[in-house]
């Protein structure tokens, strides 16, 4: 009957397997609510940052993120304490470990704001439980919430940058380059003697 005790140990071996993940996604997810718990409490009295009105326009112009993400909404916390990576997102908070400047930190806002998007397409639990599940399950790199986090900022990081020199750099600094490449493309050379 090798058949049959072959096929008992398939299913065993299935249970363990399936117990094993159950096991570790409830860990995890446990973890991670500690992990945030942890970071929201240690930068609790922080203060928090905007994103400028003329980035969320720029965003909103290039259609970046659907209808129900509110830029608007999102907080971002500087050199936050307690963090194991670069960033933290949770929901519309952004924790960042070092300095934040919108447009020096766009890579990586354009990351965390993919999570952002993220958790609003899933929600909250969802989006924690299955971020959990792929990070035991295809480790920090390989986990596709990740991957997807990392190729929106590749993306779109040229495409923002470029958007917002014109839009916004250019109003409030008259050595951008951009404005720089105007002046002699426009031949207002002029302009640079006054
Ligand atoms: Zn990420």
């Amino acid at each position: 009957m090798g058949w049959l005790s072959d096929g008992l140990n398939w299913v065993r071996d299935k249970a363990l397997d399936i117990g094993a993940s159950i096991l570790s996604i409830t860990l995890g997810t446990l973890f991670h609510y500690l992990y945030i718990g942890t970071v929201y409490t240690l930068n609790a009295f922080k203060s928090k940052k905007r994103i400028s009105d003329c980035l969320i326009k720029v965003m909103e112009d290039l259609d970046l993120f659907p209808s129900d993400v509110n830029l608007s909404k999102v907080r971002i916390i500087q050199n936050a304490r307690g963090l194991a990576g670069d960033g933290l997102t949770n929901n519309y908070t952004i924790y960042i470990s070092g300095k934040f400047d919108e447009i020096e930190s766009l890579r990586l806002l354009l990351h965390e704001l993919k999570h952002v998007a993220q958790y609003q397409d899933m929600g909250y639990a969802l989006f924690v439980i299955t971020y959990d599940y792929q990070f035991v399950r295809y480790g920090y790199t390989s986990a596709p919430l990740e991957k997807a986090a990392r190729k929106f900022a590749d993306d779109n990081e040229v495409k923002v940058n470029d958007q917002y020199d014109l839009d916004c750099r250019l109003v409030t600094s008259p050595n951008s380059p951009v404005f720089k490449q105007m002046i002699i493309d426009e031949d207002w050379t002029m302009l640079l003697d006054l």
